[in-house]
C-alpha cells in the first residue's frame, strides 16, 4: 500500500490569497499520509498554474523550492478551468499510480482523502467526490448549480449529481481519458462514460476561505452549455420534432380554413395563404431537422471517442 505514488492536482488561477493556506493544509495531510504509510514518499501535489495574472506563479516556485512534496507546472495562458485540470492529470499520471483532483480554495474537504484512498484500496477506480449539502453557499450558486444538474440531465447528460471535479482516478482511467480526443472538455461527463469500478464519497463543501469565486455566472452558463453541447446531439432532434408538430398544427389548420371557406365565412385569398404558411414552415422545419440529424452523426463521427475500453482480458493474464 505504502508503494502507491499520490498526485493531487490542483488548477489554479488568480490564487494567490489562498495558496499560502491551502498549501500548509495539504503538507499537514501529505506528511500524516505518508507516514502511516497509506502512500509513498515520492507523492506531491502538483498545482497547475492556469496563466494567473497574479503572483500565483512565483507563489508556486517558492512553495516547490522549500517543500518536499510540491511541485507544479505554468500553462502558456488562461485556458479555463477543464484544461488546466486535464493538463494537471495528464501529466501527473505519467508519475503516479493514483491522482486526485481538486480546487485550490479548499472547498473541497480535504479529510475527504482518506476516504478516497480506502475505497481505492478496495478497488474502485474512480472514486466521486459529491457534497452532501450547500448549507455554505449562496443562495445564488446553490439555485444556479442545482439548476444545471437538472438541466444536464433533461438533454441526457450523464453526470452525477453534486459532484464537481473532486475525485479520485487510477493511471489506467486517465490513460483512458487520453484517448478522448475531443477539444470541447467536459470532464464531469466523460468519467462516467469511461466506465470501471467507481465509488462516491459524500463531504462537506465548506466556503471559499479567500479570494474570490473565478466562476462567475457568465462562465458558468457558459460551461453548462458547454456540457450540453458537448454531449448531446438532443437540441438538434428537437428541431425535427418541432417539424413535426407544426406539420400537425398545419394539416389543422388546413381543415379548419376549409370548412370556414366551404361556409362562406372568410375573404377572398385567405385559406390559400393560411394553409401555404403553416405547410411551408413545416417542410423547412423537418428539413432543417433532417440536417440537423446528419449534422449530428457528422459531430458524434469527429469526436472520435473510443467505442470501448478492456477492463480485463483472461489472455493477458500473467503466467501462473
Ligand atoms: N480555475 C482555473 N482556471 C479558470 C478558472 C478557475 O484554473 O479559468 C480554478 C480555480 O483556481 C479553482 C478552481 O478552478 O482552483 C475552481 O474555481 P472556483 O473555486 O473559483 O469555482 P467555484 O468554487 O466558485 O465554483
Ligand atoms: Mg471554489
Amino acid at each position: 500500500m505504502k508503494d502507491n505514488i499520490l498526485y493531487i492536482v490542483i488548477p489554479c488561477y488568480n490564487e494567490e490569497d489562498v495558496l499560502e493556506e491551502t498549501s500548509k493544509r495539504l503538507k499537514v495531510k501529505m506528511n500524516k499520509l505518508v507516514e502511516n504509510k497509506i502512500i509513498s514518499n515520492k507523492s506531491k501535489v502538483l498545482f497547475v498554474n492556469d496563466g494567473s495574472k497574479d503572483k500565483t506563479w512565483k507563489l508556486i516556485e517558492s512553495i516547490e523550492k522549500k517543500e518536499k512534496y510540491f511541485t507544479g507546472i505554468s500553462l502558456s495562458r488562461n485556458r479555463g478551468h477543464q484544461n488546466a485540470l486535464l493538463a494537471g492529470l495528464l501529466t501527473a499520471k505519467e508519475k503516479a499510480d493514483v491522482i486526485i483532483s481538486m480546487d485550490a480554495d479548499l472547498q473541497d474537504d480535504i479529510d475527504a482523502i482518506d476516504k478516497m484512498l480506502e475505497k481505492y484500496n478496495d478497488g474502485a477506480d474512480i472514486v466521486y467526490g459529491v457534497r452532501n449539502s450547500r448549507k455554505k453557499d449562496t443562495l445564488f450558486k446553490k439555485t444556479t448549480a442545482q439548476g444545471f444538474y437538472k438541466i444536464m440531465k433533461l438533454f441526457g447528460v450523464d453526470i452525477v449529481y453534486n459532484h464537481a471535479d473532486y475525485r479520485l482516478t487510477t493511471k489506467k482511467v486517465l490513460d483512458e481519458l487520453e484517448k478522448y480526443n475531443e477539444v470541447n472538455l467536459f470532464l464531469r461527463g466523460i468519467f462516467p462514460l469511461i466506465g470501471f469500478k467507481s465509488e462516491i464519497v459524500y463531504y462537506e463543501r465548506g466556503e471559499r476561505f479567500a479570494g474570490e469565486s473565478k466562476y462567475p455566472l457568465k462562465k458558468m452558463i457558459h460551461f453548462a452549455w458547454d456540457g450540453i453541447t458537448s454531449f448531446t446531439i438532443k437540441p438538434l432532434h428537437f428541431i425535427f420534432s418541432i417539424g413535426i408538430i407544426i406539420f400537425i398544427v398545419s394539416i389543422l389548420i388546413m381543415i379548419y380554413s376549409l370548412v370556414r371557406k366551404v361556409t362562406g365565412n372568410t375573404v377572398s385569398g385567405w385559406t390559400f395563404l393560411s394553409i401555404s404558411i403553416w405547410f411551408i414552415a413545416s417542410l423547412q422545419m423537418i428539413s432543417i431537422g433532417i440536417i440537423g440529424e446528419y449534422i449530428g452523426k457528422i459531430y458524434m463521427e469527429v469526436k472520435h471517442r473510443p467505442r470501448y475500453c478492456i477492463e480485463k482480458n483472461l489472455e493477458e493474464r500473467e503466467e501462473k
